[in-house]
């Protein structure tokens, strides 16, 4: 069977609808997926995760590599049983939280220049999660990474085979190979021979995984080559051709939004045709803008950071392009206002009647309630987003959705 059916395509754009088959069942795409890094979508319990609609959650091999460590999870059954979430899940391989110790500088562009490399481009706030300084990347080979845990400074070895062992133990639906996560600043040469690597990983993963992964685990290749069109069109027609049942896109991206649009679309244009029916996933994209053109270059699925850490620190999500989606509730001005956060929405924490003044002063006094009334509303706004552009798709009207969201309109759902 193949892993997508596609129920309907936009004719404006390479936007389709359709659904995503696994173990643990279907999932209505284009669709977010809320990341649950550690075994946890951080302060919300997997019901409640459910219950904004979301069907699909993304765990870190990385850093549940480290802690627990895989015969735990195991033990307990695999990383759903083990937090509870019955649904889907997907798991990264470990590559970008690893070549992020390596490269250095990837977590510190994040924090300082908010328009370089992250898990795939880095547009922003976009993102992966955690890659963590602490620890230190010792060695690249062929072989693999040796590099120091974080946790315990206890050398360890990850490799292609041990990625996939790893997710294996966690038992996710979707897999994703061991990658280089190309950093933005580095050259041509290095980036062409660094895809090259990635897709001599993809053949051993690939290779492991025929032989001791889980029959029902559908493995998704991962597309490099930086910014360059041959090195990415090259990667997005390896990975096509590889056997793999799904193709995400990874690395750099690009330094600004023009240029991360074009990027995508050299993959997504490869994609077509012969190899329509494997799905696509973006790696560390979530901002709203940039979630509306991925759906129309024929993104099916999504993870991202985002919205639950601007949860975290106090920020909102609201429809305003000119903000960037954004309202920061730590803002003075929202000391005494009695609005809403937002009119309209159906989610939990606007439906409770929760005032700006209350949702500012739980932010900036650092209460956990305040973190987890914001991380709810900004997964639900980002669900309403999806299902509002799968909808639109459904309806041959994806344009004008898209237009409306673009322009900052929201109304309640008809
Ligand atoms: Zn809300």
């Amino acid at each position: 069977m193949m892993s997508l059916t596609i129920e309907a395509r936009d004719h404006a754009s390479r936007a389709r609808a359709g659904a995503l088959h696994t173990a643990h069942g279907d999932v209505r795409t284009p669709a977010f997926v809320p990341l649950a890094t550690k075994a946890t979508v951080k302060g919300l319990l997997p019901v409640e995760v459910a219950a904004l609609g979301y069907e699909m959650v993304l765990g870190n091999t990385f850093h549940l590599l480290l802690n627990p460590g895989p015969e735990l999870i195991e033990r307990f059954g695999g990383m759903g049983r083990f937090m509870g979430w019955e649904g889907p899940i997907v798991t990264d391989s470990g590559g970008f939280q690893v070549f992020s110790m390596g490269h250095g500088t990837v977590a510190e562009e994040i924090k300082s220049r908010p328009s370089r490399g992250t898990r795939s481009s880095a547009v922003g706030w976009a993102g992966r999660a955690g890659s963590d300084r602490e620890g230190a990347i010792l060695a690249i080979e062929e072989e693999g990474v040796r590099f120091r845990s974080y946790v315990d400074g206890r050398e360890r070895f990850l490799s292609p085979e041990g990625s996939m062992g790893m997710q294996a133990a966690l038992g996710s639906d979707l897999a994703l190979v061991f990658d280089e996560c190309t950093p933005f600043h580095v050259d041509r040469e290095y980036t062409a021979r660094s895809t090259e690597r990635t897709h001599r990983w993809l053949e051993r993963c690939l290779r492991w995984h025929a032989q001791h992964g889980p029959r029902e685990q559908l493995v998704y290749g991962i597309v490099q080559g930086g910014v360059w069109e041959d090195l990415r069109r090259e990667s997005a027609q390896t990975i096509a051709e590889s056997g793999c049942e799904g193709v995400a896109i990874g690395g750099s991206l690009g330094a600004e939004k023009a240029q991360m649009y074009e990027v995508v679309g050299y993959a997504t244009e490869e994609l077509m045709g012969d190899h329509e029916g494997k799905p696509r996933h973006l790696l560390g994209i979530g901002e709203v803008d940039d979630l509306i053109k991925g759906v129309e270059l024929g993104i099916d699925t999504f993870d991202c950071a985002m919205p639950t850490r601007l949860g975290r620190h106090g920020t909102a999500l609201i429809p305003d392009p000119e903000n960037r989606w954004r309202v920061d509730l730590t803002k003075g001005r929202w000391r005494e206002s009695d609005e809403p956060l937002l009119e309209g929405c159906e989610c939990p924490t606007c439906a409770g009647g929760f005032s700006r003044a209350y949702l500012s002063y739980l932010a900036r006094a650092g209460e956990l309630t305040g973190a987890r009334l914001l991380s709810t509303h900004n997964l639900a706004f980002l669900a309403r987003l999806m299902a509002d552009l799968r909808q639109g798709i459904l309806d041959g009207e994806l344009k004008s959705v898209a237009g409306a969201w673009r322009a900052g309109e929201f109304a309640p759902k008809r």
